[in-house]
C-alpha cells in the first residue's frame, strides 16, 4: 500500500517513508492511496471477535501488504494491552472509556502502535533509531511511555523548563531506560525549533537515524479505528451509535470516519468542541477560519487550526454538504462543562473528565432532539488527571487516584538541562546523548 499526500495526489510513498517522515514535504498529510478492505466475511462475525482480533483485522487491511501477519499481530496485541469498557451511564447514553492505558489518555492507543510499527520498519538498520519529541505537556508523556522498553529505539523528549505541570513533568522525567528528558531553557516553540532543525540537518542525518513522533502520523490514526468497531459491537444488536468525539486536532474523529468507510454502521458523528470551535462554525456554513487557540479547562482540545482538517476535506472530496450529512458540530463553554461534571456525578454517580464532559454536553443536546439515539461519548482522559477542576466541582479528594498516577509523587525527576540552542543540542545528540 502506498500513502498519498492530501496536497498532491502525485506524491505517493511506501509505508516506511510515511511513518518515519510523519509529514509529506508539501506539508499535506498522508492517507492511504485507496480505501483498505477488510476481509470478506468480517462483518458477519465482527460482534464475536475480541478487541485484539478486531485490531488485527483492521491493521491487516491497512498494513497487510507491508508486514507479515504474525508481526502485525504482535504489534496489535502489545499495543492493546488494556481494555476500553463501554459504560451505560444513563439510558442509551454510553461512555467509552479510552483512558485505561499507561498515561490514562486515549493517545496511548495511537502512540503504542506507532512505536512498535516504527521498530519493525527499522529492524534491518543497525543504527539506533532516535525519536525526537517536543512537548508542551501531555503528548510527550504518552509517546515516551509508548516507546519505553521498545528495543533499538531511544526517545529524546524536549520540554520547556517551568512550563509544564508538576504531574506532567513527573510523567516525562521519571521513566529512565531508553527515555531521556531534556529540560530546555526556553519555550515550547524553542523545543519544536530544535527538533525541526535536527531532522533537517544533513550532518546529523548521515550519522543518526532520526525521526519524530508527530501526532499526525498515519500510524497513530489506524489504531484509533479499532475502538470504534469494538464499542459498536458492545451495543444491543441492531443499534447504530451516534459517536460523540471531544475534538481538537480531529485525529480521533478522522479515525471514526475511516471506521465507517470500512463498513461500520454509524448513525452520525458529533464533533464536540470547546470554545475553540473552528470545525463547528465551518459545519454551520462559515468559511474555514483557523485562529489562535484560546485557553479552556479542556486544554487538550485548545486547537485553533486543527491539523487533521485536511484529511476530513479529502475524505469528503471538499463537499461541505456531504460532510454535514455525517458530522454535527457543537461548541461547549467552560461553564457548561463544569455543570456537566457536577450533574453527571450527582445524578449518575459517574465522574467525567473535562474533555469527556464537553462530549457529554454535546450528546445531551443531540438527545434532546433525537430521544431514540444511542450516544457513545468517547471519554478521552481519566478524571484523576485534572484534580484542580474536579476538586473545584466535586469537592477535594472525591476522585480516586489510580496507582499509576499516585506513585509518581515518590519518583525522582531526572532531566538534562539544555540551552535553547541548536549547536548545543546537536553536539549532545552527536555524542550519543
Ligand atoms: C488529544 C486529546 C483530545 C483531542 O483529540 P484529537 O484527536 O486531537 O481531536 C481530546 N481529549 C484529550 C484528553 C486529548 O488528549
Amino acid at each position: 500500500m502506498r500513502f498519498v499526500s492530501t496536497n498532491d495526489p502525485g506524491h505517493r510513498v511506501p509505508l516506511k517513508q510515511a511513518v518515519l517522515a510523519s509529514l509529506p514535504p508539501d506539508n499535506g498529510l498522508y492517507l492511504p492511496e485507496r480505501l483498505p478492505r477488510l476481509d470478506p466475511g468480517f462483518w458477519d462475525v465482527w460482534r464475536d471477535l475480541s478487541f485484539q482480533e478486531i485490531g488485527c483485522r483492521v491493521a491487516q487491511a491497512f498494513f497487510g501488504e507491508d508486514l507479515p501477519e504474525d508481526a502485525l499481530r504482535t504489534i496489535v496485541n502489545e499495543s492493546l494491552s488494556f481494555d476500553a469498557p463501554l459504560i451505560e451511564v444513563a439510558q442509551q447514553q454510553y461512555v467509552l472509556e479510552l483512558f485505561h492505558g499507561p498515561t490514562l489518555a486515549f493517545k496511548d492507543f495511537g502512540a503504542r502502535f506507532m512505536a512498535r510499527l516504527m521498530r519493525w520498519l527499522t529492524r534491518d538498520d543497525d543504527r539506533l533509531l532516535t525519536v525526537l519529541v517536543a512537548t508542551s505537556g501531555d503528548t510527550g508523556g504518552a509517546v515516551a511511555h509508548a516507546f519505553l522498553g521498545v528495543p533499538a529505539i531511544r526517545v529524546v523528549i524536549l520540554y520547556p523548563r517551568g512550563k509544564v505541570s508538576g504531574l506532567q513533568e513527573k510523567q516525562l522525567t521519571t521513566l529512565g531506560g531508553n527515555i531521556t528528558a531534556l529540560e530546555v531553557d526556553g519555550s515550547f516553540d524553542d523545543c519544536q525549533r530544535l527538533v525541526k532543525a535536527a531532522l533537517l540537518d544533513p550532518g546529523l542525518a548521515s550519522r543518526l537515524l532520526l525521526t519524530s513522533a508527530n501526532s499526525i502520523n498515519i500510524s497513530r490514526l489506524v489504531p484509533q479505528i479499532f475502538y470504534y468497531i469494538h464499542s459498536a459491537r458492545l451495543l444491543p444488536a441492531g443499534t447504530s451509535p451516534v459517536f460523540v468525539v471531544p475534538s481538537g486536532n480531529l485525529g480521533n474523529l478522522t479515525a471514526g470516519l475511516l471506521a465507517e468507510r470500512l463498513g461500520l454502521s454509524v448513525e452520525r458523528f458529533i464533533a464536540a468542541n470547546n470554545r475553540n470551535d473552528v470545525l463547528t462554525t465551518y459545519l454551520a456554513g462559515d468559511a474555514y477560519a483557523p485562529r489562535p487557540s484560546q485557553p479552556t479547562i479542556s486544554s487538550a482540545m485548545d486547537v485553533g487550526a486543527p491539523s487533521n482538517f485536511a484529511r476530513l476535506l479529502t475524505l469528503f472530496e471538499h463537499d461541505l454538504r456531504a460532510m454535514c450529512r455525517r458530522i454535527g458540530g457543537y461548541s461547549v463553554s467552560d461553564e457548561e462543562t463544569l455543570a456537566a461534571i457536577r450533574d453527571v456525578a450527582a445524578n449518575y454517580n459517574y465522574q467525567l473528565d473535562p474533555h469527556g464532559a464537553v462530549g457529554w454536553c454535546a450528546a445531551r443536546q443531540w438527545h434532546h432532539n433525537h430521544p431514540q439515539a444511542n450516544t457513545v461519548v468517547l471519554a478521552t482522559a481519566h478524571p484523576a488527571k485534572f484534580p484542580e477542576t474536579l476538586d473545584r466541582v466535586l469537592g477535594p479528594g472525591q476522585v480516586p487516584i489510580p496507582e499509576r498516577l499516585a506513585c509518581l509523587a515518590q519518583k525522582t525527576k531526572c532531566a538534562i538541562p539544555m540551552a535553547a540552542d541548536t549547536s548545543a543540542f546537536f553536539t549532545w545528540l552527536r555524542q550519543g546523548g
